[in-house]
């Protein structure tokens, strides 16, 4: 369903509405609006075996994500979002519209690149897009007095790994006990045998109570964290605490007003 976004500016109102994404198969690019999300975008590369770098999670938005730079599970091989950035309409605060490229407005199109939102409403970016039928993907956990042995061996492995590895490693809140460190990797080879062997090396730095990997186009990969970014139950009391303390936040004292409020 169409979703309407919209920026409020008073007496202008600048429509972020679709499309969302229109992708461009000869060109090898795809054009989202300014209110397109993360799978707006995976989706769309999806249905022509195609991808670009975004963030992880389906429903953040892709200008946002971009604006800031965007790293997500194919940095390491195609780089940041922003590195695939090849144009942005933008409305200036004059109420012009202009291109940004690097070949017109071209200091525009620099500053946009990691300038964030202070140079216009963009309302459209296009993309380069990368021939990806198929990532392999997926999670491991590991037990939690694992923690150290994991997460040394993880860092000597992304030390040497091929760009077409990306692996993120954390923790997740666990209701029946400490939480366990999770290994998230994303093989975007051709090879999907080597990819294979760099997975079975990251199953072996521990004994994981779970690990799940498949081959799967980019756009699925990405749904395994539709359902984790929830705040509850993941986050439960402790995210309304963080909440009241942001809200009680003192720019110029920070340490008096959030510390405190984080102990109550
Ligand atoms: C659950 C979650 C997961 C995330 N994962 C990742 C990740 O994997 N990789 C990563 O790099 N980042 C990640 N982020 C951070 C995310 O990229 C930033 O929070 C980004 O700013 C979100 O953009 P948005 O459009 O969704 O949010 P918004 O709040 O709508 O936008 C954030 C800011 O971006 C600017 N902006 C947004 N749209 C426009 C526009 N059309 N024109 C001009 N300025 C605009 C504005 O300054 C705005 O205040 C994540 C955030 C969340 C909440």
């Amino acid at each position: 369903m169409p979703r309407i976004e919209c920026l409020n500016l008073g007496p202008q109102c600048v429509s972020l509405r679709l499309p969302l994404a229109v992708v461009e198969r000869d060109a090898g690019t795809a054009t989202v609006g300014g209110g397109a999300h993360i799978g707006d975008l995976s989706g769309a590369g999806q249905q022509h075996g195609l991808a670009t770098p975004t963030g992880t999670v389906r429903t953040v938005g892709m200008a946002g994500l971009t604006l800031a730079g965007g790293y997500g599970p194919l940095c390491g091989r195609y780089g940041l979002a922003v590195d695939n950035l090849l144009r942005a309409d933008v409305v200036l605060a004059d109420g012009r519209l202009v291109t940004a490229s690097p070949d017109g407005d071209a200091e525009l199109f620099w500053a946009l690149r990691g300038g964030g939102g202070n140079f216009g409403v963009v309302t459209s970016l296009m993309y380069r897009l990368h021939e990806l039928p198929t990532v392999l993907s997926g999670m491991m956990l590991f037990p939690f007095a694992q923690a150290a042995t994991v997460l040394t061996g993880y860092r000597e492995i992304v030390a040497t790994a091929a760009d077409e590895a990306t692996i993120m490693a954390g923790f997740l809140p666990n209701p029946d006990g400490p939480p366990l460190v999770f290994l998230c990797p994303m093989w975007s080879g051709a090879d999907l045998a080597e990819g294979e062997r760099l997975i079975a090396g990251l199953e072996r730095l521990g004994n994981p109570v779970m690990s799940q990997i498949a081959a799967t186009p980019y756009h699925d990969a990405l749904s395994m964290f539709d359902g984790a970014m929830r705040v509850p139950p993941s986050y439960g009391p402790n995210y309304e605490r963080l909440a009241s303390a942001k809200c009680r936040y003192d720019p110029d004292n920070i340490f008096a007003s959030a510390v405190p409020a984080l102990a109550v």
